[in-house]
């Protein structure tokens, strides 16, 4: 108990560098609550905020493209051979495994022990449920079928400038394609030595363009974060929030777990990080993560954060955390497999031992191919509602309503430990590679600005 509260106070003092942000988040939920709007009823008011909202994740998106290209390719070539970067990706794919693995084994835990879509229950049309049951008992018998092959294709990049293959792809799986294929050239780049100077140098100076791009939108981060959180907790009103207390109090409390217990062991047990170190380095990253429910809009941030303060080298930073922006997405897993969990129960369905492990490896799965962006993993619940229970959103569409009327602000808190777990899979990698420095991550002294 007392370490948790060393790490509160740890990011306490994090956020007191920044507090203004964290007023930010503050005031934001504040004024949400105070001037909620019914969907399609939002003011002038409302509208400014989405407005200033939307205008800080434009700017902020604008430079994620530039940041994973360089960053990858930057980071593969300064790495050396590719049997270098085969061992650094390996162990970066394991880490992000385990901690994706560990976050649903929790979400499901706690959505079989609390039970929140019982109360839904008589909430749901009894003829729609009982069709639903009927549908999922017929279909029992059936093993789920997920085509791999096709799968797998979809993810392989193929010819980029093929029109008809653009107009097949999904936004998810060109983000696949586009990582895939940018392992490659860099590994490429790796393996022909020095004639790769032009490129990387070209590479570098684009990276550091972006990183310095990066600290001017931070100047206008307090009111984007502001307008953003203010805009989305009126939108979702405290009469939702309050109707779904119980789900939303299962994920909070899976997410904290993860926070507070499961980084901190996993720290102690492949490294001699501390906990509190860390989450202090990376507090700005955690508040931006929470304020833009976006990965991928927090990356040049949290590698920012992870570079001048963790001590983390910046070869580990641009390998490991453009990929885990992307991939490792072990908060939205823990909240997909509560959901689907949720829906279960609203609708009255019995779930096996093989539906409910069925559920949790696709949770694994859908939550990696979900992008960085707000509401992805929303977007993605639906294939493992259809992988596991059979169901097409239509047939849930009660429950998923409902899901969907909370879901921005449960999605600011499963980004923030989205964005927490890449630095910590990025600090244990770089800790088993010995390119942590374990000095500057203690010394705050010698911390550099990230705002
Ligand atoms: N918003 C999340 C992220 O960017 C993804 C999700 O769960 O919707 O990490």
């Amino acid at each position: 108990m007392k370490l948790h509260w060393h790490i509160l106070v740890a990011i306490g003092f994090g956020i007191k560098r920044n507090w203004h942000i964290f007023l930010a988040l503050i005031g934001g939920i504040i004024v949400g609550l105070l001037y909620p709007f019914q969907a399609g009823e939002a003011t002038t008011f409302h509208e400014i905020l989405l407005f200033i909202g939307q205008g800080f994740i434009k700017i902020i998106q604008m430079i994620v493209v530039p940041l994973v290209v360089s960053a990858i390719i930057v980071g593969i070539a300064s790495l050396g051979d590719s049997r270098q970067v085969g061992k650094i990706g390996m162990k970066m794919v394991a880490y992000y495994a385990l901690i994706t693995l560990i976050a649903v084994v929790i979400g499901t835990t706690l959505a079989l022990l609390f039970k929140p879509g019982k109360d839904f229950n008589p909430k749901i049309d009894a003829r729609q449920s009982q069709m639903v049951q009927d549908k999922v008992e017929a279909l029992k018998e059936n093993t789920s079928k997920i085509n791999v092959p096709a799968l797998i294709l979809s993810m392989l990049p193929g010819n980029a400038a093929d029109p008809d293959a653009k107009a097949e792809n999904q936004p998810d799986t060109i983000i696949f394609q586009a990582l895939i294929s940018l392992i490659i050239f860099g590994c490429a780049f790796a393996s022909i030595g020095e004639m790769n100077r032009p490129v990387v140098s070209f590479f570098e100076s684009v990276f550091a363009a972006t990183m310095k791009v990066t600290d001017w939108i931070m100047i206008v981060a307090t009111p984007g974060i502001f307008s953003l959180t203010a805009y989305y907790v009126a939108k979702a009103g405290f009469d939702t929030i309050k109707d779904l207390w119980l789900y939303a109090s299962v994920i909070l409390l899976g997410l904290f777990i993860q926070l507070l217990i499961t980084y901190p062991v996993l720290l102690k047990l492949f490294s001699k990080i501390r906990v509190t170190s860390l989450y202090q380095a990376i507090t700005e990253a955690m508040m931006v993560a929470f304020g833009t429910a976006s990965s991928s809009a927090t990356l040049p941030i949290t590698i920012a954060c992870c570079e001048r303060r963790a001590g983390i080298s910046s070869k580990i930073c641009s390998f490991v955390l453009p990929l885990g922006a992307t991939m490792n997405m072990d908060g939205t897993a823990l909240f997909q497999s509560i959901a689907v969990i949720f829906i279960a129960q609203a609708y009255d369905i019995h779930l096996t031992p093989l539906m409910i492990v069925l559920i949790g490896l696709l949770a694994i799965v859908a939550s990696s191919t979900s992008a960085g962006i707000p509401s992805a993993g929303l977007i993605t619940l639906a294939l493992i509602v259809q992988g596991s229970l059979k169901l097409s959103v239509e047939e849930i569409g009660q429950a998923y309503v409902l899901i969907f009327a909370i879901d921005r602000v449960l999605d600011m808190f499963r980004t923030l430990i989205n964005v927490t777990s890449d630095a910590v899979v990025a600090s244990l990698v770089a800790a088993g590679e010995g390119e942590l420095d374990y000095e500057f991550l203690k010394n705050q002294e010698v911390w550099k600005e990230v705002v």
